[in-house]
C-alpha cells in the first residue's frame, strides 16, 4: 500500500489533480491552477506585558484571483505552516467557486498559540500583522476572515489598523467584523447554518430524517457550537462533542447550550458532568448517523476510515478526511459533503458583508439566511449532478464544478501579457 500523504498541500494538490483528469485539462492550465499566484512571509515583533519582545511568523498566501479578489481567513494556532496555509488558500479558491461567489482564494497564519497572549499583546499581534501584509489586502484584492482562533475583535483590529494607515475607514477589506462595524447579521453562525442547509439535502438524498438523527461533533469552535445548537433545535440528538482536549460521549443526548456553557467557563467538554468521556479519536467511530469533524486537518486517515460507522458526514472543518480514507469511505457507501460545500456557508456570508459594506445598506438576519440558502441548496445540486456524471464522490464533483469555473475564467481573460 502506498504510504497516506498527510502534507496538507500535496493533499490538495492531489484532489485538484483528480478533477483536472475529469475535466481532461491541459498540462499548462493544471500548472497555472495549481501554482499559488503569491506567498508572503512576514516576521511579526511583538512587545510582551512583561517587557521584553517576541518575534512571530505569519503567512498570507493568494492562491488564485482570476474570479476576483482572494478571499479566506487569517488563523492564529502553533502548527500553522506555509504549506498548510497555501492548501487552505487553495481550499478557498474552490470553495468560493464551487458556491460561484466572485472571489479567488486567500489564507493567512500566524505561529502561534492566541490563548497564551493577553489581550493586549493579542492586538500587537494583530496589528503588525496586518501592517506587514498591507500591502496585499484590500476590498478589492485580498480580503481576510475569521479561521481557527480568530474572531470578530480580531477583525475589527485588521479594519482599524487598514483604515489607520490609508486614512479612510474602509469596511470591506476584512469580513466577519463586529456588527458595530459593518459585519453582517448571521455571520457568527453562517458557517453551521450553511453545514445545516446541505446536510439537509444529504439527508433527504439518503433518506435519513434529522429528527432523532444521532450526531457527533469533533470540535466546539465557531463551527461545532452553533450547528450543535441548530441541529439540537432540529430534533437531531447531539451525542458526543470534543475540543482539543477530548470529548464526552451520551447516547441519551447532550443539551448544546450547557456544552457552551462549560467551554465559556473555561473548561475542556472531556470534564462535562454529564456521560462518559471519550478521546477525539474515539468520537470518531462511534456509532452514528451523522459524524461532523469541526476541528483540523487530518482527522480520517486510512487508519480510521475503515471503522467510522456514520452514515453521513459533513466536513465543517478544512480538510478533515485525507484521500486515501476519502476513497475508503466512497467504497464503504458513506456519504461525505466535502468540505469546500459543506463549510462554505461562512465564506458565502462573508460575500453578503462585503455587499452590504460596499452598499452601506444592512439586511436582516432572516434576508441573510434566506439567500444563504439559495446558494447552499443550489451548490449542492449542482455537486451532487456532476458526481453523479463522473460516478464519482460528492469532493470529486464539488472538485469539477469549482475546478471548471476557474478554468473557464482563467481561459476567457486569458493570460498576460
Ligand atoms: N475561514 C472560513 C473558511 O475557511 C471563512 C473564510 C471567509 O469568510 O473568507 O471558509
Amino acid at each position: 500500500m502506498p504510504r497516506e500523504i498527510l502534507n496538507p498541500f500535496k493533499i490538495a494538490q492531489s484532489y485538484f489533480e483528480q478533477a483536472a483528469e475529469r475535466l481532461k485539462l491541459d498540462a499548462g492550465m493544471r500548472a497555472i491552477l495549481s501554482t499559488p499566484k503569491r506567498t508572503l512571509t512576514v516576521s511579526i515583533p511583538v512587545r510582551m506585558d512583561q517587557g521584553g519582545y517576541r518575534v512571530f511568523i505569519g503567512h498570507r498566501v493568494a492562491h488564485n484571483m482570476a474570479r476576483g479578489p482572494a478571499k479566506g481567513g487569517i488563523r492564529f494556532h502553533p502548527d500553522v505552516t506555509l504549506d498548510e496555509v497555501k492548501a487552505l488558500a487553495s481550499w478557498m479558491t474552490w470553495k468560493c467557486a464551487c458556491l460561484d461567489l466572485p472571489f479567488g482564494g486567500g489564507k493567512g497564519g500566524v505561529v502561534v498559540d492566541p490563548h497564551r497572549l493577553s489581550d493586549g499583546e493579542r492586538e500587537r499581534l494583530t496589528r503588525r500583522y496586518t501592517s506587514e501584509i498591507l500591502p496585499l489586502i484590500g476590498p478589492d484584492q485580498d480580503i481576510p476572515a475569521p479561521d481557527v482562533y480568530t474572531d470578530p475583535q480580531i477583525m475589527a483590529w485588521i479594519m482599524d489598523t487598514y483604515s489607520m494607515t490609508k486614512g479612510a475607514t474602509t469596511l470591506g477589506v476584512v469580513t466577519g467584523k463586529p456588527l458595530a462595524l459593518g459585519g453582517s447579521k448571521g455571520r457568527e453562525r453562517a458557517t453551521a447554518r450553511g453545514v445545516q442547509f446541505v446536510l439537509r439535502e444529504a439527508c433527504r438524498a439518503r433518506k435519513i430524517s434529522i429528527k432523532g438523527a444521532r450526531v457527533a461533533i469533533q470540535g466546539y469552535g465557531n463551527a461545532g457550537s452553533h450547528l450543535a445548537a441548530l441541529l439540537h433545535e432540529e430534533g437531531a440528538r447531539i451525542v458526543a462533542a470534543s475540543d482539543s482536549g477530548g470529548g464526552v460521549y451520551d447516547p441519551k443526548g447532550l443539551t448544546p447550550a450547557q456544552l457552551l456553557a462549560h467551554k465559556r467557563a473555561g473548561r475542556s467538554l472531556k470534564t462535562f458532568e454529564q456521560g462518559k468521556m471519550i478521546t477525539n479519536k474515539q468520537l470518531l467511530e462511534l456509532a452514528v448517523d451523522v459524524l461532523v469533524p469541526a476541528a483540523l486537518e487530518n482527522q480520517i486517515t486510512s487508519a480510521n476510515a475503515g471503522r467510522i460507522k456514520a452514515k453521513i458526514i459533513a466536513e465543517a472543518a478544512n480538510g478533515p478526511t485525507t484521500p486515501m480514507a476519502d476513497d475508503i469511505l466512497f467504497r464503504r457507501g458513506r456519504t461525505v459533503i466535502p468540505d469546500i460545500l459543506a463549510n462554505a456557508g461562512g465564506v458565502t456570508v462573508s460575500y453578503f458583508e462585503w455587499v452590504q459594506d460596499f452598499y452601506t445598506f444592512f439586511w436582516e438576519e432572516d434576508e441573510v439566511d434566506r439567500r444563504l440558502e439559495k446558494y447552499m441548496v443550489r451548490a449542492y445540486h449542482s455537486v451532487a449532478e456532476a458526481a453523479a456524471r463522473h460516478k464519482c464522490s460528492l469532493r470529486g464533483g464539488a472538485y469539477v464544478v469549482a475546478v471548471d469555473r476557474v478554468a473557464e475564467a482563467t481561459r476567457v481573460r486569458g493570460i498576460f501579457p
